[in-house]
């Protein structure tokens, strides 16, 4: 049975670095929010629950989505938010069971940064916290983005704290620097293989 694992962390926990040594192992991973943007001008459907409910304006004469009409509407507005993301957790949900059914492994990798919050880790077998300090992660992000602190914070205002993360989190893989990723992935790699062959726990 080929198992479907989540994975997900707050934001700079490293979620990007430990899915490519998973990939690196020949686990595939579907990347939900890139899946979720491209599908935004792509799935028919969600298109058009996209300008039924905000507009033929939602869009560009060429197709592609207007970002800051969009934007505009769902910033600050938890209704209007809400709104659009019961259209694309179902879209997205659509094409990660499409992707899946086209895989030949044990198991297969959805990283999501919303998991958690989207509800979506109820539909996974196992699901994985990369987890790191919120010092450590404004710090990495920070420097990747070449960003300021309060941007990165501004950023995180919309996920969970790290307790609730913790809470909700089968797997945890430590990111704090103090632990090695690779043996940590190793690891569950072998555990995960396992558990999909019905062997040992
Ligand atoms: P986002 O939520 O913004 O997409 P992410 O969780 O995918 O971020 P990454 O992009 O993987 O996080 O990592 C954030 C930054 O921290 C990257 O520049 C990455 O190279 C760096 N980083 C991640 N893990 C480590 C580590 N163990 N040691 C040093 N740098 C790290």
């Amino acid at each position: 049975m080929m198992l479907k694992i989540g994975i997900t962390g707050g934001i700079g926990s490293g979620k990007t670095t430990v899915c490519q040594i998973f990939s690196l192992l020949g686990v595939p991973v579907f990347y939900a929010d890139t899946v979720a943007k491209d599908l935004m001008v792509t799935d028919a459907v969600l298109i058009a629950q996209v300008k039924g409910a905000f507009g033929n304006k939602a869009y560009f004469d060429n197709g592609s989505l207007n970002r800051k009409h969009v934007s505009d509407i769902v910033f600050n507005n938890k209704q209007e938010l809400e709104k659009l993301n019961s259209y694309v957790h179902p879209a997205v949900f659509r094409a990660m069971d499409v992707w899946a059914s086209q895989q030949k492994s044990s198991y297969v990798l959805k990283e999501a940064a919303l998991l958690f919050e989207s509800g979506s880790y109820r539909q996974n077998d196992f699901n994985i916290l990369v987890s790191a300090d919120e010092d450590l992660r404004i710090k990495r992000v920070m420097e990747r983005d070449g960003v300021t602190h309060d941007k990165v914070e501004a950023r995180m205002r919309n996920q969970l704290s790290e307790q609730e993360r913790l809470n909700k989190a089968d797997f945890v893989i430590d990111n704090n620097g103090t632990q090695l990723l690779i043996p940590q992935v190793l690891h569950l790699h072998q555990v995960f293989l396992d558990k999909a062959s019905g062997g040992a726990q």
